[in-house]
């Protein structure tokens, strides 16, 4: 059985796949929430959860908390006289998870799908690979928070693209992401946020409140009390969305002191932390080049996305109702589940492309010519690089470097040295090309590599047009030849260059109709603009090319609207 583990910073989920869809599976507890909290005392005894949060306040050397933060770091923490890494201690909690899952469904769990941030990088990734084994699970999948958010959702299931943007405001940390639904693959287009933004700044508004009504300071409260404090503080954040106002108490040197906060206070009081909000979300949309108006859906995941004053600043914000169907706490675990299934080839869902990144570069051997008529054989040079968003599709023109060369063979590698001898050989393929001076006779390499730890390397002939392909399948790779051949199929479409699509070679052929029509001004006009389509097709970037296409129609059109 595959399960869905949403390892949080605050607290994780487990999540498994029924015929009815996805469903989370309740702790020893009974409860959906594990909090990621870890204990282990002198003689070794190990807590998860709710029970390693309560020896907090008795044994607080003992516990470890957060420690997701430093996920992929060499920070340790030391409980009770152990030292222990954040993989270390994240397998506690994964293990916890397993063993609930097991008694709840009462059978072996053996593998899992993790999410993770979008913004973990490979190092990141690995550590939290590495805390599934060591707890005892197969992780072959990790997820993105985000894209698995979209796919708790079912937006993977739309039939147009779509572009959304997901709102994860956690416990203590923030993180906004733009993705993109494009012909039936699911990418992350961009992310931003703030590790130091989250549900606990606007508990920490509502007890400065209540702090400045009841002529207060903090300095006057002894570390209980702090403690105390912010317990209410935050009992009153969630209950101020379901009315106007909410009375807060909270025990003062034996004296109960009462006091009432109005909706509206509230929200002013956490002005400056909207404001900060703000920022990633724009940030996210710079760097995905997109506007505010041009994200279709805003989908809320994190516990601090049920604050009222949150909400209603989104719908100011994207003018629209964001989608919040799902309980914000549980939506990553129900993704993971479901692309558990996914995995599992389970019929109920349908599979769509997720994206990831690429954790090494795919390359191949080349010679260099380091000074005139020197060579130097044996370089490796990158195709797709390490973190390259998959399913991705690179291609590299290689030329002769002997006169009258015959063929060129082409060494496939996986690795990060600058030399082919250190990286690892995955395969080769020799291709023939016509006989001439060097340098005048190219090949174009083509790598797509996809989630699935599938490689197809194609080789073509510049001046013969012939192609050679070889399909390299990595040893996790369980599907048959036949799946083989229908993914690449499907995957065909990267390989397609954007100056071949049908809508971009008219507007090209148009433009530059136009031009030799033209004169003086209105002529590098649509130079200037042509030259920057030009520009946008050759980088590939599909939101770049859309832009200056637009931005070239709007130039050729004439007053009517015609072209
Ligand atoms: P998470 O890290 O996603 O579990 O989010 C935890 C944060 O969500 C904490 O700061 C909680 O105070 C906050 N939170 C949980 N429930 C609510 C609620 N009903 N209203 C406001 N904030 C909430």
């Amino acid at each position: 059985m595959i399960v869905g583990i949403d390892l949080g910073t605050t607290n994780s989920l487990v999540a498994y796949f029924t015929e009815e869809g996805p469903k989370i599976i309740p702790n020893r507890l009974g409860k959906n929430l594990t909090p990621s909290v870890v204990s282990v005392d002198e003689e070794g005894n190990v807590y998860v959860g709710e029970t390693a949060r309560e020896r907090m306040s008795l044994y607080p050397t003992t516990v470890a908390q957060t420690f997701k933060r430093s996920m992929g770091t060499e920070r340790t923490y030391y409980l009770g006289n152990r030292a222990f890494k954040p993989e270390e201690l994240s397998s506690m909690v994964l293990r916890a998870l397993k063993e609930d899952a097991e008694a709840y469904l009462g059978e072996e769990v053996t593998e899992a799908v993790i999410s993770v941030p979008a913004y973990f990088d490979d190092k990141r990734r690995k550590a939290t690979k590495r805390a599934g084994e060591l707890a005892g699970l197969k992780v072959e999948r990790m997820i993105s928070e985000p894209t698995a958010a979209a796919v708790a959702y079912g937006l993977y299931d739309k039939n147009q693209d779509t572009r959304f943007l997901v709102f994860d405001l956690g416990g203590g940390t923030f993180d906004v992401s733009v993705l993109e639904l494009y012909h039936n693959i699911l990418e992350v287009r961009a992310v931003a946020g703030d590790n130091y933004l989250g549900g606990e700044d606007f508990t920490q508004e509502m007890a400065k409140l209540f702090l400045h009504k009841a002529k207060l300071s903090m300095s006057q409260l002894s570390e209980k009390e702090q403690v105390r404090l912010m317990k209410a503080a935050e009992k009153a954040k969630c209950d101020i969305n379901d009315g106007a106002s909410v009375t807060m108490s909270f025990l003062y040197q034996d004296e109960m002191k009462e006091e009432v906060i109005t909706a509206k206070e509230y929200e002013e009081a956490c002005e400056e932390l909207l404001m900060k909000i703000r920022e990633p979300v724009k940030k996210s949309l710079s760097d995905a080049g997109l506007k505010l108006s041009d994200i279709d859906e805003v989908l809320l995941i994190g516990g601090a996305t049920r604050l009222g004053i949150v909400r209603d600043f989104l719908i100011r914000l994207f003018r629209k109702f964001p989608d919040t169907r799902l309980n914000p706490d549980e939506t990553v675990a129900l993704g993971a589940a479901i692309q558990g299934a996914m995995k599992e080839r389970r019929e109920e869902v349908k599979e769509v492309i997720l994206t990831d990144v690429c954790s090494f570069t795919l390359g191949t051997e080349v010679v260099v010519e380091y000074d005139e008529d020197k060579y130097e054989d044996g370089r490796f040079c990158p195709i797709i690089e390490r973190n390259t968003v998959i399913p991705a599709s690179r291609t590299e023109r290689l030329y002769t470097v002997r006169d009258n060369q015959t063929t060129v063979r082409v060494r496939v590698l996986q690795g990060e040295s600058r030399f082919a001898r250190n990286n690892l050989f995955l395969g080769e393929l020799e291709i023939e090309v016509p006989k001439n001076l060097k340098g005048r006779e190219a090949i174009d390499v083509t790598y797509t590599y996809d989630i699935n730890s599938l490689l197809e390397v194609e080789v073509k002939g510049v001046s013969t047009g012939a192609s050679k392909k070889l399909i390299i399948k990595g040893e996790e790779n369980q599907m048959t030849d036949e799946e083989i051949q229908k993914r690449m199929e499907e995957l065909a479409y990267l390989k397609i260059q954007p100056r071949d699509q049908e809508e971009n070679r008219l507007v090209l052929l148009r433009a530059e109709r136009m031009y030799e029509e033209s004169l003086g001004d209105r002529r590098q006009i649509i130079d200037r603009y042509l030259t920057a389509f030009d520009a946008a097709l050759k980088r590939g970037d599909h939101d770049e090319i859309r832009e200056a296409r637009e931005d070239l129609i709007e130039i050729l059109e004439d007053d009517d609207g015609n072209i």
